[in-house]
């Protein structure tokens, strides 16, 4: 396997999304990039994380390790996994998995798409999802997200599963964008796989925020994830 380069490989319980309480090996990458704003998001919780450590070389024995312990669960995250495509081919041409989860902002996604496609051609026993977290903090990147959302092909759309940050703050334009999917009926392309997540790197956040992401989730039937990591104190 050539080189991965990498900040983060450790073995965890999937904190949040569809896969919540899973047991998992997390490979992370340094940068991100989001595909419809120029800067980062105001609210990462991932920021210092992304500045502060350090990148080092994954060997393939290294990552085989992690994989033994957790049934060759593995969940790319980042950063963005879409700024490193190379690096997840490689993964995918190195190992033959059992869970494969890939959480992304949505850069390059059709990209990514097409690779997971023609992994799970090889391998049809894997699980894959990919974990879409559409971040846009105002009109213009909500319409493109929408536009993504529509256009991308139904091979691809079966391997999403979407995870909406909600906070009191953003409740409104989450509320826009659920309303427009519901208008152009991308609601049932996507329906039971739309996760509403409240906004928090800390309890009492994930508290304060809990109650607009209910107001939505029953407002369009939609699931609600915790953050269980932050909940119960584990990374
Ligand atoms: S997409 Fe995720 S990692 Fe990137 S800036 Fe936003 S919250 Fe942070």
């Amino acid at each position: 396997m050539n080189t991965v380069k990498a900040i983060e490989l450790f073995n965890s319980w999937q904190g949040e999304g569809q896969n919540l309480g899973k047991f998992i090996t997390f490979l992370r990458f340094k940068a991100c990039k989001l595909p419809f704003h120029k800067t980062l998001c105001p609210f990462c919780d991932t920021r210092l994380k992304m500045k502060m450590n350090t990148e080092f070389e994954v060997t393939k024995e290294q990552l085989l390790s992690a994989l033994n312990s957790t049934n060759y669960s593995l969940c790319i995250t980042g950063g963005e996994p879409g700024l490193y495509l190379n690096q997840i081919k490689e993964i995918l041409d190195n190992f033959k998995l059992n869970h494969l989860e890939i959480e992304t902002n949505g850069l390059n996604l059709r990209q990514l798409g097409d690779m997971l496609i023609s992994y799970k051609e090889k391998h049809p026993d894997c699980y894959i999802s990919i974990n879409l977290s559409p971040k846009f903090w105002d009109e213009s990147s909500l319409v493109n997200y929408i536009d993504l959302l529509d256009k991308i092909k139904m091979q691809i759309v079966n391997l999403i599963n979407v995870k909406l940050v909600v906070s009191i703050e953003n409740k409104e334009l989450t509320d826009k964008f659920l309303m427009i999917m519901r208008k152009n009926e991308l609601h049932i392309k996507y329906s039971n796989k739309i996760f509403l997540m409240p906004m928090g790197t800390n309890m009492s956040q994930i508290m304060e925020n809990s109650s607009a992401c209910i107001d939505l989730a029953a407002k369009y039937f939609l699931n609600i994830t915790a953050r269980i990591h932050i909940l119960y104190n584990f990374i």
